[in-house]
């Protein structure tokens, strides 16, 4: 049959006076997955830990260049749905033992979290505490009052409510991405860098491979596409659009001074609208839980410029407000990161309508902390075998033809 080539716009063009060889296929490839992610390279893993044979990874810069090495890396269990639920508490539990499980170190911190909601979002705290609790999540709602016994520092005064979960924390996404790239490649897969694929190869319905921005043709009868922020333009050069969005969202840094004593607690304030995490060196990430991304769409090529004091203040203002004692820290700078957001902020799992074509995007900010369980669970569907969470909700069709509606904080409770 011949083979089709969906090419991006600009895939084609070679600088004038270079003759691109004739694309000639040269290779093949069991699955190739486009992007070295969290969730790339955690698919490797759990394709080639399935006995898949003939793994190849293709990212066209560094592994975790994309929004992967510009996360903030928080881990909570707060989700609005039983199987995001799951996913989360299957991951937690990979995280807790990462060495055992993948290999390597994950930068695991299991510091808890606190997350206050405002009195109006108390009972669909309940309600959504109740599902966590159904499939085994360890959480606990404080009455504001009480939150000081966990941490005394926040502001709770105005709250609804505080959740406490004792088990989260945060990780590194970078070193996870490394370590299960690593694991994969000891499995027997190919983990390649600086190999860009420019277009999705296609036979009729069927997905037949993929070629490079090197002229190059690999054939391969699965191929899926995890290129995170890029992962629309990815699906697009084999004709499918995903309803993915790139939005904005700025992380700022604060150096604590040496009154703050010991590190916080990572702390969500859903009610103020603020976050933070601390880092080592006395750091703390923080940035927005009220600025909507998907209303600031970014070209994913900024990922990573500076941001400045200005735009820092405000999310800043709530900062200080949800932790007081963080208002004495000092301005260290920023950067620009961006979510893949889809319409109900939860990721899309499945074969696209090219048959053989799966996406594994639209993490929607919560990539770092489902990269076990998605992993997981792309690599079940691939291989034909059931997934261990219904995969339902996670569907590419149904979106039908939403447009984003809610914002990330909705991703909590929905
Ligand atoms: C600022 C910020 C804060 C975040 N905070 C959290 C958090 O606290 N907790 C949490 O759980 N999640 C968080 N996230 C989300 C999470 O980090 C991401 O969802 C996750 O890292 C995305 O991983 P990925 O592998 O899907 O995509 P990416 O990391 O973007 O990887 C995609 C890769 O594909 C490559 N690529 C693109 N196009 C091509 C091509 N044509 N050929 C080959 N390779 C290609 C890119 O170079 C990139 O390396 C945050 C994200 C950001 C940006």
């Amino acid at each position: 049959m011949e083979s089709r080539l969906h090419a991006r716009p600009d895939a084609g063009r070679d600088p004038p006076g270079r003759r691109r060889p004739p694309a000639a296929v040269s290779r093949t490839a069991g699955v190739v997955i486009v992007g070295g992610g969290v969730t790339g390279t955690s698919l490797a893993f759990h394709l080639a830990s399935r006995g898949v044979r003939d793994v190849l990874l293709l990212e066209r810069t560094a592994l975790a260049a994309g929004g992967t090495g510009r996360s903030v890396g928080i881990i909570r269990q707060l989700y609005p749905t039983r199987e995001t639920s799951q996913m989360v508490k299957r991951s937690l539990a990979v995280f807790q033992r990462f060495r055992e499980a993948v290999g390597g170190d994950a930068g695991f911190v299991g510091c808890g979290a606190l997350i206050g909601v405002a009195p109006g979002m108390r009972a669909t705290l309940e309600a959504t505490v109740a599902t966590q609790r159904a499939v085994g999540i360890r959480a606990e709602i404080l009455e504001p009052s009480d939150a000081a016994r966990v941490e005394p520092r926040i502001d709770a005064s105005g709250l609804g409510a505080v959740l406490w979960e004792p088990e989260s924390g945060y990780g590194d996404p970078a070193a996870v991405a490394t370590a299960y790239a690593d694991a994969a490649r000891r499995l027997g897969a190919r983990i390649e860098q600086g190999v860009e694929v420019a277009a999705t190869l296609t036979a009729g319905e069927r997905v037949a491979g993929v070629a490079t921005t090197r002229g190059e043709r690999i054939a391969a009868p699965v191929v899926v596409d995890a290129a995170g922020l890029w992962a629309g333009a990815v699906a697009r050069t084999a004709g499918v659009e995903l309803p993915i969005v790139v939005g904005r969202h700025p992380v700022f840094v604060v150096e604590r001074d040496a009154a703050f004593g010991r590190p916080h607690p990572v702390y969500l304030d859903l009610a103020g609208g603020a976050y933070v995490r601390p880092e080592t060196g006395d750091l703390t990430l923080t940035g927005s839980l009220i600025d909507d991304e998907a209303r600031h769409p970014m070209d994913p090529e900024r990922l990573g410029d500076p941001v400045s004091l200005a735009e820092a203040e405000p999310a800043l203002a709530r900062t200080s407000r949800a932790l007081p004692a963080l208002a004495r820290a000092r301005w260290r700078g920023g950067w620009a990161g961006a979510f893949d957001i889809t319409p109900d902020w939860m990721p899309i799992l499945d074969e696209s309508p090219v048959r053989g074509l799966w996406i594994a995007a639209g993490m929607s900010g919560h990539g770092f902390k489902l990269a076990p369980a998605v992993g997981e669970h792309l690599a079940a569907l691939v291989t034909g075998a059931v997934p261990p969470v219904d995969p339902a909700p996670f569907r590419l069709a149904r979106f039908g033809s939403a447009a984003a509606s809610g914002t990330f904080a909705t991703s909590y409770l929905g």
